[in-house]
């Protein structure tokens, strides 16, 4: 469970990285072994990394993501570093009241969830398959979500770049259509209920790039509402470990 104040100075949030996978996600290079991630984040000069590999819908990896959680925690400990480390996972909340199993009894330092993987197996699709269909099943399932209490933190929220680039499920609409059917008051309802509840909102360093705008106007009612937002990468590769490198655009795209 991690929740820090909220806070809008993002020379402070960039000396986080709550959103890095580990070779234990079969997506991630390689080279993306614990170790590696501390030296490269301290090099960095970062105060906080997380971990957070993927978590699937599909309870028979289970025992798989006990291993190498198990795996994770026995390398931590021989890793002398000042950076303050995070064990982690990026839980799946695959459907509006379904969600990956790893979150009763399994210790997490950090619980990061994505909503809007509907490209992956298992996911669940709302029956209506119109950008204003899935905007409401996130909606639904964000809510819940949130109220479970399971959360940390939301990851990537509110994009459709997984969905609209899925050949298999073939939407027919662009990429942003989603995001571009929320109305204010509604991004603003599930902010003010992650504030309720602690949970915070990512601002996503590669989705950022991608929706722009949608990330300033999410980022601004944040401000107003006094949202927690914490700040990933994503990182698949050492070299997207520093969030300092992106400083600068970050605050042209929010500010
Ligand atoms: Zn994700
Ligand atoms: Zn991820």
């Amino acid at each position: 469970m991690y929740f820090h104040e909220p806070t809008y100075d993002l020379d402070i949030l960039c000396r986080q990285n709550l959103h890095i996978h580990t070779c234990f996600s079969g997506c991630a290079k390689p080279e993306m072994n614990l170790h590696d991630i501390v030296m490269t984040a301290q090099q960095s000069s970062l105060d906080m990394i997380a971990v957070t590999d993927h978590v699937s819908p599909f309870s028979e990896d289970e025992e798989e993501f006990r291993n190498s959680l198990k795996a994770l925690r026995e390398i931590a400990q021989t890793i002398d570093s000042p950076v303050k480390l995070l064990i982690g996972a990026e839980l799946s909340a695959y459907g509006t009241d379904n969600f990956s199993y790893a979150d009763s009894d399994i210790e997490l330092d950090y619980r990061l969830w994505a909503q809007n993987h509907y490209h992956a197996g298992g996911w669940i699709q709302p029956e209506d398959r119109s950008p204003a269909g899935y905007k409401n099943h996130i909606i639904e399932t964000l809510t819940n979500l949130i109220r479970s209490d399971r959360a940390d933190c939301i990851a990537h929220p509110f994009h459709d770049t997984y969905l609209t680039n899925s050949k298999k499920l073939n939407v027919g609409f662009a990429r942003g259509s989603v995001p571009a059917c929320f109305s204010d008051n509604e991004i603003g309802e599930l902010l003010e209920l992650g504030k309720k509840y602690e949970t915070a909102f990512e601002i996503n360093l590669n989705a950022m790039v991608d929706y722009p705008e949608f990330c300033r106007r999410m980022y601004n009612l944040g401000r107003e509402i006094g949202t927690q937002f914490n700040i990933g990468t994503d990182a698949h590769s050492l070299d997207r470990i520093d969030t300092r490198q992106f400083i600068e655009r970050t605050k042209k795209i929010l500010l």
